[in-house]
């Protein structure tokens, strides 16, 4: 770091998720001394696992996927050490080049007839070349002005993109669908691969604290900022009651949080609206413990259900491998219409489906359930969201904005939220006198990629 520093700047970093631990963990690498703020208990944010009070059992929020695409993930779990966290679950990439090969795989699946898979080949085609721009239409009308069938449509768009999107179809943006196509189907062999964490979440991102603690940093748990004030050479924080001062300050929040800690002032008006116009959609996650085991698939799609994926948890996370019985999470994305059920309609309704795919599932024993429900998961991808969409400066030059829904070009993800931070870390650098500081990867060579899930 170059002067007038005379001594170590110290940033505050707000927000112990995947957003503001890769803004800490980026900026301690870099020389800043970095205190984290974490209002739980734990770390992960909406990446997270606890202890479920009811069953006694350590669950994650709900299953997180990452694709080979997360580049910056990916480096972020090189950065702290944990690149053995994820594990394949294998698509089945051919070994014709991208943009090819999905297409064996694509042409080979029975739930879709040729009249169907012409019409997914033909969107692809037109998806291909160039990003579309963002002119308020949503991604169902594109679909129906580009001659989708039906069930192409809920058999292939419909599932690949609820999923990926957490939102309708209908009410998300054609430039945020195109990405998501673009990214894991036609980029390359390795960016569709699919991956998931072997370990509880929280397990796998409480080693980000210890990565900022190792070089110098601090990490306060159950630590809540509840408002701030800038001045000219420094950020006042206020934390649980007491006022702390820093060089520099990474807002890694939520969109509503943040709105809560802005200062009563005038300036903050244009800041506030941004955030009001930005809407949430909720993803409901249902844990099943059977006496016994009910399939040998790791995971499944469910198609024309309300239940999305299947993850047998029992067979993906290491620590659980060598028991009898079956725990499953089952996932649905945009579960609006679950938020008003009650927990054992949601469950019934949960078992029925399963059982409809899965014959073993009758004869066994539910021994235990929960259901999470995550009302506000992710931001909505609607048409137009990216003028709400925050850059990581703010109207404080010591005050910078982290979190999957600022502008970082990606839907909600654990990729958005790394990138997020990492730009807002870049933006810290920069301003502090580290002229060259990039943390942001554009991509990764596929052996990295292969070693991570290997
Ligand atoms: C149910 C569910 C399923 C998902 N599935 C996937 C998936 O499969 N793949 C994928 O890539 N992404 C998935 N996501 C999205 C992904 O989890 C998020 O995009 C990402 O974790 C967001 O990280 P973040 O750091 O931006 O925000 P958060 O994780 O929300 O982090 C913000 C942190 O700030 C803390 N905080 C809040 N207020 C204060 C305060 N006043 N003071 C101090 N700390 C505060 C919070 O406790 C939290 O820890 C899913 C999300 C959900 C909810």
């Amino acid at each position: 770091m170059t002067e007038p520093w005379t001594q170590t700047p110290h940033v505050a970093v707000v927000g112990g998720g995947l957003a503001g631990l890769a803004a800490g963990s980026a900026l301690a690498d870099s020389g800043f001394r970095v205190t984290l703020f974490e209002r739980r208990a734990y770390l992960g944010g909406r990446a997270s696992s606890y202890q479920h009070p009811a069953t006694g059992e350590v669950v994650d929020n709900c299953q997180h996927v990452l694709l080979g695409c997360c580049t910056n993930l990916i480096e972020f779990y090189r950065r702290v050490g944990v690149e053995d966290g994820g594990r394949a679950s294998v698509i089945g990439p051919s070994s014709l080049p991208a943009p090819l090969h999905t297409a064996p795989a694509f042409l080979r699946a029975h739930c879709l007839n040729l009249t169907d898979k012409l019409s997914i080949a033909a969107a692809m085609a037109a998806l291909a070349p160039a990003m579309p721009r963002d002119t308020g239409e949503s991604f169902l009308k594109w679909l129906h002005r580009h001659g989708q069938t039906d069930r192409a449509i809920e058999r292939f768009w419909k599932t690949v993109l609820v999923s990926a999107l957490n939102e309708d179809i209908d009410r998300v943006s054609v430039p945020y669908a195109a990405q998501v196509m673009r990214e894991s189907f036609l980029k390359s062999r390795a960016a569709g691969r699919m991956g998931v964490p072997t370990v509880p979440l929280t397990e796998l991102y409480g080693t980000a604290g210890d990565h900022i603690c190792s070089r110098g940093g601090e990490v306060r748990l159950r630590s809540s900022v509840e408002s701030f004030r800038a001045e000219f050479a420094a950020v006042k924080l206020a934390v649980s009651g007491a006022e702390e001062s820093f060089d520099f300050v990474v807002f890694a929040v939520p969109f509503d949080v943040l709105a809560r800690v802005l200062p009563e002032t005038t300036a903050a008006d244009p800041l506030r609206q941004a955030l009001d116009a930005l809407e949430t959609s909720p993803i409901t996650g249902i844990h099943l413990w059977f006496d016994r085991q009910i399939t040998d698939l790791k995971h499944a799609v469910l198609l024309d259900r309300t239940i999305q994926w299947m993850f047998h948890k029992s067979m993906l996370l290491d620590s659980r491998a060598p028991r009898n019985g079956s725990y499953v999470e089952l996932v649905v994305s945009s579960s609006k219409l679950l938020v008003e059920k009650s927990r054992q309609e949601i469950v019934d309704l949960a078992l029925s489906e399963l059982r409809e795919f899965l014959p073993e599932a009758h004869q066994a024993k539910l021994l235990k359930s929960a259901v999470i429900k995550e009302i506000h998961a992710t931001y909505s991808p609607k048409p137009g969201v990216d003028v709400f969409r925050q850059q990581p400066e703010t109207i404080w030059p010591r005050v910078f904005l982290a979190g999957d829904w600022t502008a970082t070009g990606w839907p909600a993800t654990m990729e958005g939220a790394v990138r997020s931070g990492y730009l807002a870390a870049q933006c810290v650098a920069r301003v502090a006198g580290l002229r060259d500081a990039a943390f942001l990867v554009a991509d990764l060579p596929p052996t990295g990629f292969m070693r991570l899930f290997g």
